[in-house]
């Protein structure tokens, strides 16, 4: 009787191979043409899966188990980023400028290799396991939420997992976390339109620069004196353009920042409180100004049933030595969409180490990840897939 860690490291050629055609491939959101092509003829190979395209540049699988239970939708994202790749393995990137440096080729190679474990042994399998290889998420309004709200890909799902890998945690790492785990990602672009004039004669002019100064610094008071201690909200400016010369105030001046929670309230008022302070110190100064604000990925907040499902399967699988608490973070996901619809949670699996050079920052340009996380994720996501589709589940 061969075990699930047996066909998981004799499914390692594969899945290296998997994951290094597509980082030789990448493509950027909402153009996965040729990534997506690759995941159908991929998984055309494997016994019992129904493979159909929702959308253009996105893949769905969908394996009908052998057994009564319930439906299970497991998540990869495919896309890659606008980075020059400055790796120089054999299987570097052959497109110039664009590079798989978020480690969703990992995520797509091991969603390939759960599909192969799954559909091999689809007699054992409860209930029904939809795989969606999913397009742009590094780029908004993001591919989950066109599947969510224009397809029929959330209908009857009863509970939705997926993973990303994690250079900062050791290689075949587990975390998982109940509760927020990521943030919302909004974004602020202000024009502050004041009156240009002669530098040597501020008393005649509206300077946008001063004023936006003071709206720089006041805002940061949204933060420390209207927002409670507990409720996480950051407000950073990091883009403040204005000006061309030394003795010429501007007309006008360009801000832009991003505002992040994980509290779906405080993210409803933080436009109001933000523009408040925007118009407060406009008017004080004889400035007006255009607020343009604009609502990212909603925050990622996992459901504690399913999050305490995933711990128990971390335990499990990988064992207490190689599981950790996971931290939340203020970065973005679209993961949160499928969230709306059905409970879930969403984990972390760790790709970094020394040996393989692997601890860079996601989105640096030497990013890559230790393979034996490939591994660890087929395993997670494999009996991810079999317990939370169990008819008791919950
Ligand atoms: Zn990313
Ligand atoms: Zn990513």
């Amino acid at each position: 009787m061969t075990t699930t860690e047996d066909r998981v490291s004799a499914l390692r050629p594969q899945l290296e191979a998997w994951r290094r055609w597509l980082h030789q491939h990448p493509e950027l959101s909402f153009q996965e043409f040729e990534t997506a092509k690759y995941i159908v003829s991929e998984l055309n190979k494997l016994p019992d899966l129904q493979v159909s395209q929702l959308t253009p540049t996105s893949v769905l699988a969908v394996l009908k188990g052998g057994k009564p239970g319930k439906t299970v939708l497991l998540r990869a994202d495919i896309d890659a980023l606008p980075i020059h790749e400055e790796n120089t393995f054999e299987f570097a990137s052959k497109t110039p400028g664009v590079m798989h440096a978020c480690g969703h080729d990992g995520h797509t190679a091991i969603l390939l290799g759960t599909a192969k474990l799954l559909s091999e042994d689809a007699a054992n399998v409860p209930g029904e396991i939809r795989m969606i290889f999913q397009h742009a998420e590094e780029n908004g309004p993001g591919g989950a939420e066109e599947l969510v709200m224009e397809t029929s890909l959330m209908d009857g799902v009863d509970v939705v997992t997926g993973l990303h890998l994690n250079s900062q945690l050791p290689a075949g790492q587990v975390a998982v976390k109940a509760g927020p785990f990521m943030a919302s990602p909004d974004m602020i672009e202000l024009t502050i339109q004041g009156r240009g004039g002669h530098g040597a004669h501020p008393e005649e002019a509206v300077d946008p620069i001063a004023i936006g100064a003071q709206v720089v610094t006041n805002l940061q008071h949204v933060v420390s004196r209207h927002v409670g201690a507990q409720d996480a909200l950051v407000v950073s400016i990091t883009y403040f353009q204005s000006g061309s010369t030394h003795n010429v105030i501007p007309d006008t001046a360009r801000i832009m920042g991003t505002v992040r929670t994980f509290d779906p309230e405080l993210r409803q008022k933080a436009p109001k409180l933000i523009e408040r302070v925007i118009k407060g110190v406009c008017e004080a100064h004889g400035a007006t100004y255009v607020l343009n604000y604009e609502f990212g990925y909603r925050p990622l907040i996992n459901t504690d049933w399913v999050a305490e499902e995933l711990r128990q399967i971390a335990l499990d699988t990988v064992g207490a030595g190689h599981f950790s608490e996971a931290k939340a973070t203020m970065g973005g996901e679209d993961f949160s969409a499928y969230l709306e619809k059905a409970p879930g949670a969403y984990f972390n699996v760790g790709s970094g180490s020394d040996e393989h050079d692997s601890r860079w920052p996601h989105h640096h340009p030497r990013f890559t990840i230790d393979e034996l996380s490939l591994e660890t994720g087929v395993k997670m996501m494999h009996a991810a897939a079999l317990r939370l589709a169990q008819p008791q589940a919950n």
